[in-house]
């Protein structure tokens, strides 16, 4: 590619990206995915580890199953679902049922004083909601670091009650990654072309990458926030109210580690355990997910850039640290590292989703509301009440494909 001409460029192809081109060629429209990266899906990402599992490094929930438009996605390709309850309780044997119903009531208040501030107006940090030194802090700031990417001081009351879950959860068994980087197969794709400028000053706009400059009618946006909000002269004539809502929407951190696990019989099947209970620089350990002899385990937040910079070795050997405590010094021979990414450090994503900050929560509208009818913007982080998801990117790019398919139609 050198000079390219097509009529509707698609910037991004994770999974918001590929949903949107997905409907734009069925509508027949010329259009074409630029993307980074040499592959697709974004932070929708599975490998195989060497026993042939396949591990999703990003997204692996399919969450509101009975409304998620990728199951259809994943029906027509004929995936094999698991439809296994997530781990929601930790093992008995580390934490008794009955502490773990106080801590339940104790998130339950938590969502319920969320929705109470909010419909005051007044946005504000959660960690306002919780008292500093209370019995659960340390876990509540634990399980919402882990399920936001962030702190509880970091996120908007609003923007998390506007978050809306049907609490089905489904998992793909060869991975969503997969299936989402699979569905774009009839979709036009330039791979390794990250897009350094997109010239919209002209009567055709002007996406320039290393590989050579696409001329488009439209083009349809789909950067995650961390990009967006980190590069000012990413867009000519910039675009200083687009940066500033993206930087509202910073994109928390997720990493996950996965551990071979010698013996796994001795576990439930999808069970889990928090490292720690007294604070949210620890991790949460999922075992044997679908049954397989692995530990999927998740740092969060603050604590998972540390490990970052620690390089790939600190969260195996932190990993151990808190099993051992847990199970004994003898369980660290059961234990086999096999795959991380590290989506804080990844040039592409520089995080894993997004959130708000106190007073951002309608920032969301303001990414995703298109200039000029020609740059339109989708992602996750545009959506209202699914952002942070593979579902919610998908319904984003679709609602972009149809504003451009109005749009073509006006014109
Ligand atoms: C560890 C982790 C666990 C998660 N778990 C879940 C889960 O269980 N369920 C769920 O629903 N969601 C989950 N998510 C979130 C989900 O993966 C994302 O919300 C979703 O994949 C985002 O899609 P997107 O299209 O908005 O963004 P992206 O997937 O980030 O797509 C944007 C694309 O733009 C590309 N790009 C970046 N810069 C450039 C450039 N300059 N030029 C061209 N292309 C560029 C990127 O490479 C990428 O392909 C998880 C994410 C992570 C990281």
């Amino acid at each position: 590619m050198s000079h390219t001409k097509v009529e509707v460029a698609v910037i991004g192809g994770g999974a918001a990206g590929i949903s949107a081109a997905r409907k734009l060629a069925a509508h027949r429209i010329d259009c074409l995915i630029v993307e980074a990266r040499s592959r697709l899906g974004g932070r929708a990402y599975t490998v195989r580890d060497a026993s042939g599992f396949a591990l999703d490094m990003g997204c692996g929930w399919l969450h509101s199953a009975d409304c998620n438009p990728w199951v259809a996605v994943a029906t027509s390709q004929g995936r094999l679902f698991s439809k296994a309850t997530p781990p929601r309780t930790t093992m008995t044997k580390v934490m008794p049922l009955e502490t773990q119903r106080a801590f339940g009531a104790a998130m339950a208040a938590l969502f319920e004083h969320v929705a109470q501030s909010a419909a005051t107006g007044r946005d504000r940090p959660i960690s306002e909601l919780v008292p500093a030194d209370g019995r659960w802090t340390g876990l509540l700031n634990a399980v919402m670091t882990y399920i936001a990417g962030a702190e509880l001081d970091r996120m908007s009351t609003i923007d998390l009650d506007r978050y809306e879950d049907t609490e089905l959860n489904w998992r793909l068994v060869e991975g969503y990654g997969a299936m989402i980087a699979a569905s774009a197969d009839k979709v036009a794709t330039a791979l390794e072309s990250p897009v350094t400028r997109v010239d919209h000053s002209g009567r055709h706009i002007r996406i320039e990458t290393p590989k050579g400059t696409i001329e488009a009618d439209r083009a349809i946006v789909t950067l995650p926030t961390s990009i967006i909000g980190e590069n000012e002269d990413l867009f000519f004539p910039a675009l200083p109210h687009k940066t500033e809502a993206a930087r509202g929407l910073p994109l928390g951190l997720d990493d996950k580690l996965f551990i071979a696990l010698d013996n796994a019989e001795e576990f439930e099947v999808e069970s889990r355990v928090f490292g720690r209970t007294d604070r949210a620089a620890t991790g949460n350990y999922h075992f044997r997910p679908f049954g397989r002899p692995l530990i999927e385990c998740y740092f969060a937040g603050r604590w998972a850039h540390e490990l970052e910079a620690g390089g790939d070795d600190a969260f195996f050997a932190f990993a151990v640290s808190e099993l051992t405590g847990l199970f004994g010094a003898e369980f660290a021979r059961r234990l086999k590292p096999l795959r991380t990414h590290k989506w804080g450090v990844d040039p592409f994503a520089c995080g894993s989703y997004s959130y708000a900050i106190p007073g951002a929560a309608d920032q969301r509208a303001v990414l995703a509301a298109p200039v000029n009818e020609r740059l339109f913007f989708a992602g996750e982080a545009c959506s209202r009440h699914d952002f942070s998801t593979a579902h919610g990117a998908f319904i984003t790019g679709s609602e972009a494909a149809d504003r451009v398919i109005a749009a073509r139609r006006n014109s």
